[in-house]
């Protein structure tokens, strides 16, 4: 039987409350582990301030020309992921959390539902499509709580939960907006994927200035079941890429690999290497429902 080492710090974890250990240290950040439930989180956390400065600091670098570059990609994952929703709700009120410019409203106004996002960023909200810029309002879920009379059937959230202080209350708050039974949907990195164990310090999804906790399954489900859902499914998250815009993606990580690809490419088709691709990569996706208080 395997012991649980006992961790010598008292820092503790955010999902479970134990003593968690260094796991990884990625400067300027340091990543926790729990040993219970697989968690990793920094401590101590970025500010605010800091997080902003690292987005505005990206934006700048022109990361999001790259982003509305991989939109028609993006399409397609949503796409998706609308139908794979449509296949256990059919149609009703879905909030979008962290919706940026709207392209998951879009396509699940495409699948058959009324659908609305909430996004921080003003710059965001204000270049969505004037499909979807009504559906959208700016601030957190806790803002939209005040006005929302009308409970949500479904609430997504994809890559969000991983950039939160507090991802109890962040589902206790999104718990505020849905109705019992809602259905609730979130991908987020997943710290049991086989590249993180490759690449450690360098895996891409230790974000020290964005990804404050990262989840493993076991941690994910507690999460959620602490925040107040049940019936959880977790599964992996499957993204929409070629691989020319994967090997580009991986670039800055793995310059080698990506050398090796780029040779190789040459011999492949470039109808092939700009196919597009359902592909697993290291994300998790988890369906849940808000448990009914009697
Ligand atoms: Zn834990």
């Amino acid at each position: 039987m395997l012991a649980v080492k006992a961790a010598k710090t008292d820092v503790n974890c955010p999902i479970c409350g134990v003593p968690a250990d260094i796991a990884q240290r990625v400067p300027p950040a340091t990543y926790y582990g729990c040993p219970v439930c697989e968690t990793l989180f920094q401590h101590p956390m970025p500010t605010i301030e800091q997080m902003r400065a690292y987005v505005e600091a990206e934006y700048a670098r022109g990361v999001y020309n790259d982003y509305v570059a991989a939109a028609n990609l993006k399409a397609l994952t949503f796409a998706t992921r609308a139908r794979r929703i449509a296949a256990r709700v059919r149609g009703g009120r879905l909030l979008d959390v962290g919706a940026s410019a709207g392209f998951f409203v879009e396509q699940a106004l495409d699948a058959g539902f009324d659908a609305y996002g909430v996004e921080l960023s003003n710059e965001a909200v204000s270049s969505a499509s004037p499909r979807v810029r009504e559906r959208l309002t700016v601030g957190d879920v806790n803002a939209l709580a005040l006005e929302v009379t009308t409970p949500f059937d479904v609430v997504t959230a994809f890559d969000l939960i991983e950039h939160v202080f507090d991802p109890v209350r962040f589902l206790q708050e999104i718990r505020r907006v849905a109705r019992p039974g809602a259905l609730l949907v979130i991908t987020t990195p997943d710290v049991g994927h086989v590249l993180r164990h490759v690449l450690r310090a360098r895996w891409p999804m230790f974000q020290p200035m964005q990804h404050t906790v990262l989840f493993s399954r076991r941690g994910l489900r507690l999460a959620l079941t602490r925040a107040g859902f049940s019936d959880i499914e977790i599964g992996p998250a499957t993204k929409t890429l070629t691989a020319d815009y994967l090997a580009g993606q991986v670039d800055m990580y793995l310059p080698l690999a990506v050398k090796l690809y780029r040779a190789a490419a040459k011999a492949i088709p470039e109808k092939v290497r700009s196919a597009p691709v359902n592909v697993n990569i290291g994300e998790l996706m988890a369906f849940a429902r808000v448990r009914d208080e009697a």
